[in-house]
């Protein structure tokens, strides 16, 4: 079993988003991510937040990492705290950063801190259409579908408009 490549979602909808994103890949490049590929912004209208919450900017990530996924997700929860989101905060409300773990390699983990692959992969035009661009023949363990496939089922829920932003 191999956890590379890893895929990652960053997401974020209050503040400086794209300048949140930038730090935040730096930041993980220092402590041992290597990108080797990052998608376009895809926008996205706020769903399941607040009301008038502004819309939400997403991008895909694709890279090595070499510890473990615990220590992985205690990075990016620092990173998501140092973006000024709230280390204790309730979910689905507007944040300046969020970052998910979608996939590392073909690791399945279910824990009480993390489950891998992301399990609303499948139902997120925000996550699926970045992946995609970027790593299309990655193939979702447990769905057994690649991100190729996962687009082409979606993309006609999704205004071609809103794409590429
Ligand atoms: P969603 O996961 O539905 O996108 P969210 O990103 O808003 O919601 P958070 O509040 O950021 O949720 O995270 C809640 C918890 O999810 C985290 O504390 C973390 O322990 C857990 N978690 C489980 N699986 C993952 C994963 N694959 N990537 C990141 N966090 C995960
Ligand atoms: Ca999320
Ligand atoms: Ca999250």
């Amino acid at each position: 079993m191999t956890a590379n490549p890893v895929l990652l979602s960053f997401g974020g909808n209050l503040g400086n988003v794209e300048a949140a994103f930038d730090s935040a890949l730096q930041a993980l490049e220092k402590n041992g991510f290597h990108s080797s590929a990052f998608s376009q912004i895809y926008r996205s209208p706020a769903m399941g937040c607040e009301p008038g919450a502004p819309e939400f900017r997403n991008r895909s990530v694709l890279g090595i990492w070499n510890g473990s996924p615990e220590e992985l997700l205690n990075l990016i929860q620092r990173l998501e705290v140092q973006a000024g989101r709230p280390a204790d905060h309730p979910h689905w409300v507007s944040r300046p950063l969020d970052i998910d773990i979608l996939v590392m390699g073909d690791l399945v983990l279910c824990t009480e801190r993390l489950t891998i692959p992301h399990p609303e992969i499948a139902n997120r035009d925000f996550v699926v259409l970045p992946s995609a661009e970027i790593a299309p023949e990655l193939t979702v363990p447990g769905l057994g579908k690649s991100f190729a496939a996962l687009a082409a089922e979606r993309k006609h829920l999704f205004p071609p408009e809103n794409q590429n932003k």
